[in-house]
C-alpha cells in the first residue's frame, strides 16, 4: 500500500499544485527536483533524514538540498540559533559578531583559509575567488575540469556538461557557453582539463602559461563522476602550477562536506584560494570564499584600499552566519567519523551487492558521498562517468525505483548521507539497490 501511495497517480495534490505552477513559471518550477516527469513532487516539510511531500508520503533525503543539509532537516541547534535573530534584525549593512564568529571556525579547521570573506552562494564564491585569482596576477583566462560543476558565473560554467560529438571525444572538446545566455568570447579564456590526466594538464597549462591566472578544481568532483583524484594528478597539478605561477583554487562548495579540514587537506591538495558554500550555512543560503592571506589581500588590507570590490547587499547576514556556526560546531570529528564509517558501510554494501549479481555497476564517492554508475568500470574521469541517452534512462529508472521504496536519490550527481540517519536507513537504501539489480540482472 505505501509503494502504491509514492506512485505518480497517487500524488494528487502535487500534480495539483504544478498545475498551478504553470501558469507563473516558465517551466512550471525553480526548482530542480529528483523526479519532475510528469510533475515535481511538491514537500510539505522535512523531519530529520525524511521528507514528507503534500500527499502525506515519506521518503529518506538522499539529496539533503544537493548535499547542503549534513545534518537533515530541522536540526535543533540551528533553529535554536536563528529563533531570536528573527525577532532581533536578520540583515544589516554593519557587521556582527555572528560573521566573527563563523570565520574564526573555518579558519581554525581548514589550513587553506588563512583569511576568508563572506557571500551568498557558491556560485558568488567561485565567481570571487576567480576574480581575486586574475586580480592576484594580472592574468585573465582559467582552466578548469571537463564536465565539472561550478555554479553559474560565466567562466566557471564554460566547458560544464561537454558531450561528444559524432567522432567520439576527440579532438579534445573545446570549452564551450553551457548555454545561449553566455557569448561565445568567454570560452575563449576557458581552458579545458581532464581529471586525473597528468599529460594533458602539463600540455594545456604550459601552451598558455602566460594567460591563466587560476586552475578552478574541485577535490571530488559529482557532476563530472565523483571520483577519486589520484596523488600523482594532486602532485602534478601543484608542481606545474607553481612552476607558471598559476593559482590553485579548490571549489569545496560541496566537498567540505568530507571532514573536519575539509577536503583538499584529505587529498593532500594545496590550494592558494577555497571556496565554500553549503553546509558552512546549516540550510541558509551562503558562500565563502577563503585562502592564503598574500592573495585574499587582494580584497584590501586593514591600511589599504582593495584590488578588488567586493560586496553584497545580504552577505554575513546574522541568520546564515548563527545557523552555519550552529551547523558546523555539531560537525565534530566525532560527526565526521560517524558520518564517514555509514559511507563506508553503504559503498561497501552497494558494491556487494554489484559484485553478488554479477552486475555492469560500480559506485564511486567518500565519506557521507556517493554516487552509482551504470558501468562496470570505476571511472577515473568526467569521460568515463559520462552518461549518454540509454544509460540516463536506466539511471533514471533506478531513481523511480527507489522513489517508490521511499527514498529520494539524485542520479548523475553526488548523493550524500546526514548525521540524521541511522544504521536502519542504510540497510533501507542497500536493500533497495539490491531489489533493482536483481530485476535489472534478470
Ligand atoms: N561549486 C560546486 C562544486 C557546487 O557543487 C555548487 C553547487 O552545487 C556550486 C559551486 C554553486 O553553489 P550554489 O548553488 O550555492 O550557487
Amino acid at each position: 500500500a505505501t509503494n502504491r501511495l509514492r506512485q505518480a497517480s497517487a500524488r494528487s495534490r502535487s500534480k495539483h499544485l504544478f498545475n498551478r505552477a504553470k501558469a507563473v513559471f516558465p517551466d512550471g518550477t525553480t526548482r530542480a527536483t529528483v523526479e519532475r516527469d510528469p510533475f515535481p513532487i511538491y514537500l510539505q516539510r522535512g523531519e530529520g533524514a525524511y521528507l514528507i511531500d503534500v500527499d502525506g508520503s515519506r521518503y529518506l533525503d538522499l539529496n539533503n538540498n544537493f548535499t547542503t543539509l549534513i545534518h537533515g532537516h530541522g536540526f535543533a541547534p540551528v533553529a535554536e540559533a536563528v529563533v531570536d535573530l528573527l525577532h532581533s534584525g536578520t540583515c544589516f549593512a554593519n557587521p556582527t559578531e555572528h560573521e566573527i564568529a563563523l570565520a574564526e571556525l573555518l579558519t581554525a579547521r581548514i589550513p587553506a583559509m588563512e583569511r576568508v570573506r563572506f557571500v551568498n552562494s557558491g556560485t558568488e564564491a567561485v565567481m570571487f575567488a576567480i576574480k581575486a585569482a586574475r586580480a592576484f596576477t594580472g592574468r585573465p583566462a582559467i582552466a578548469r575540469i571537463e564536465g565539472a560543476y561550478h555554479g553559474a558565473y560565466d567562466w566557471a560554467e564554460a566547458g560544464q556538461g561537454v558531450a561528444p560529438d559524432k567522432d567520439g571525444w576527440e579532438p579534445a572538446p573545446v570549452a564551450t557557453p553551457a548555454y545561449r545566455g553566455t557569448p561565445p568570447s568567454v570560452a575563449k579564456e576557458v581552458h579545458l582539463l581532464r581529471f586525473n590526466d597528468i599529460d594533458g594538464l602539463q600540455a594545456r597549462l604550459s601552451a598558455a602559461s602566460d594567460r591563466i591566472a587560476c586552475v578552478l578544481i574541485d577535490p571530488m568532483p559529482s557532476r563530472a563522476g565523483l571520483m577519486h583524484p589520484e596523488p600523482d594528478f594532486v602532485k602534478a597539478l601543484s608542481q606545474t602550477a607553481r612552476k607558471h605561477g598559476i593559482l590553485i583554487i579548490a571549489d569545496e562548495v560541496l566537498n567540505l562536506r568530507q571532514g573536519y579540514a575539509g577536503a583538499s587537506a584529505r587529498y593532500g591538495l594545496n590550494p592558494d584560494l577555497v571556496t565554500a558554500g553549503k553546509i558552512i550555512g546549516g540550510g541558509f543560503p551562503i558562500g565563502a570564499i577563503g585562502g592564503r592571506e598574500e592573495v585574499m589581500r587582494v580584497f584590501g588590507t586593514a591600511d589599504a584600499r582593495p584590488l578588488l570590490s567586493q560586496g553584497g547587499t545580504f552577505s554575513a547576514n546574522p541568520v546564515s552566519m548563527a545557523a552555519g556556526r550552529a551547523a558546523m560546531a555539531a560537525m565534530t570529528p566525532h560527526a565526521f567519523e560517524r558520518l564517514e564509517a555509514m559511507g563506508n558501510r553503504l559503498r561497501s554494501g552497494l558494491r556487494a551487492s554489484i559484485a553478488k549479481r554479477d552486475a555492469s555497476f560500480s559506485v564511486t564517492g567518500a565519506t557521507s558521498l556517493f554516487r552509482i554508475h551504470p558501468k562496470r568500470v570505476v571511472p577515473r574521469e568526467y569521460r568515463d562517468a559520462y552518461l549518454g541517452a540509454e544509460a540516463t534512462s536506466l539511471m533514471r529508472g533506478m531513481s523511480r525505483h527507489f522513489l517508490e521504496k521511499g527514498i529520494l536519490l539524485p542520479y548523475g550527481a553526488a548523493a550524500c548521507l546526514s548525521t540524521a540517519m541511522v544504521d536502519s536507513d542504510i540497510d533501507l537504501i542497500l536493500s533497495a539497490f539490491d531489489e533493482f539489480l536483481e530485476a535489472e540482472t534478470q
